[in-house]
């Protein structure tokens, strides 16, 4: 059966105020409510993450303030209970703990009065917090197609402590290409952006962290609170890679930036692994998450970089459906249509972006196949292009 994927259309310049009408028509058009008048999943008590990001300083292509108070107000007319919810980055920078995350958020705009709702950093305050699922516990089996056995490439998923305890999440996602990815959407902002930071080691890096012995202070910091035991203090810290599982905690809890990430994964590996991140998070948490997707300001590279890009071609609209993968490949799709030509291709010649969808189809995320939308119009009949 094919997936829906509604789709409005918007244009470059359009103001804030009807970008953030048109967000709330799309959740209306996907989830429920007063347009519909279907009735919402999301009930009374239920936690909901409005996920989305607050792009790195001097960056203008993220998503803004009104945009996210819009799905934080459907929610709450809906009865439950919205929170704004991000995780630590990785690299050390201006995002790289809760406290100076949050701030950072309130710099650029994103104060609860703005936003109507709290934020959380779902891994807490330096990305400790998480919860170690078992991919194999979801029977998730791999991927014959993608020449893999057994569990896939993701033995334990290490979530984000808050999106592991929320009851579902409405992803709000700039679209853009990405240098590891080629594309970021929907399944980079679920699949990473709701991963803990040992997650997201895990995701960019075959290896074990490495430590930097000239930084090193041997305060025992990182092996007080490695959970494997696997760090003895020796002068400097020594890791055990025998022991080691992957989890992140000495990269966050060292105070002098002694702990280093190997960035070493392939890019096939990585977009592979955030689809089965994907599948761990989002695990008993479907019915209540809906995805959306903008193309507006799409840029070559993604919000995570600290310098202000021109938009690569004029704004096309939104796109919101129930199957994270589904909307996916309505953006490629879309985008090809629109700009006459794989955009996110050629921004990245070397990576190959559509493996990230193709794999979370394969393994049961959602479907490929969908029927396109336009709000106020009917289904579109298009061509195929895949
Ligand atoms: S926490 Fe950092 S400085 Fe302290 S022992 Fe571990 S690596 Fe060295
Ligand atoms: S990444 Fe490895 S060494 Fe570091 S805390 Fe986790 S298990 Fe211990």
């Amino acid at each position: 059966m094919k997936s829906t994927v509604f789709f409005i259309r918007s244009k470059t310049g359009e103001g804030l105020d009807s970008l953030a009408q048109k967000t709330r028509r799309m959740l209306e058009s996907t989830l429920g409510g007063s347009t519909s008048g279907e009735s919402v999943p999301i009930k009374k008590g239920d936690l909901i993450g409005v996920k989305t990001t607050f792009g790195e300083k001097g960056n203008i292509g993220h998503l803004k303030p009104p945009i996210v108070r819009a799905a934080v107000e459907y929610v709450r007319a809906a009865g439950a209970k919205p929170f704004v919810v991000e995780t630590n980055t990785l690299y050390v920078g201006q995002r790289s703990n809760a406290i100076d995350h949050i701030q950072h958020a309130y710099n650029r705009g994103f104060t609860p009065e703005a936003i109507g709702a709290p934020i959380v950093i779902a891994d807490g305050l330096r990305g400790e917090n998480d919860f170690s699922m078992p991919l194999p516990q979801l029977g998730f089996k791999g991927s014959k197609a993608q020449g893999l056995k057994g569990p896939g490439l993701t033995k334990t998923a290490f979530i984000a402590g808050a999106a592991k305890a929320s009851s579902g999440f409405v992803s709000l996602s700039h679209v853009t290409g990405h240098m590891l990815t080629g594309l970021g959407a929907t399944l980079k902002n679920i699949g990473m952006g709701l991963a803990s930071r040992g997650g997201k080691l895990a995701m960019h890096s075959g290896v074990v962290p490495k430590i930097l012995t000239d930084k090193c202070k041997a305060c025992g910091l990182c092996a007080e609170f490695c959970p494997a035991g696997a760090i003895t203090i020796k002068g400097y810290s020594i890791i055990d890679a025998r022991k080691c599982i992957g989890c992140g905690e000495c990269l966050a809890v060292c105070p002098h930036e002694a702990v280093k990430i190997s960035w070493d994964e392939n890019t096939e590996n990585l977009q592979k692994k955030v689809a089965e991140y994907c599948l761990a998070i989002l695990k008993g948490k479907e019915k209540k998450s809906v995805f959306l997707n903008f193309l507006i300001h799409v840029t070559e590279q993604c919000d995570c970089m600290d310098k202000a890009y021109p938009p690569a071609f004029e704004d096309i609209g939104i796109l919101a459906s129930r199957d994270p993968v589904a909307v996916e490949q309505a953006t490629v799709d879309l985008v090809r249509e629109h700009v006459r030509e794989d955009f996110f291709h050629k921004a990245w010649p070397n990576i190959d972006y559509t493996t990230q969808i193709d794999y979370a189809h394969e393994i049961g995320l959602g479907s490929k196949d969908y029927e396109l939308i336009e709000v106020g119009r009917g289904t579109l009949q298009r061509a195929p292009t895949k």
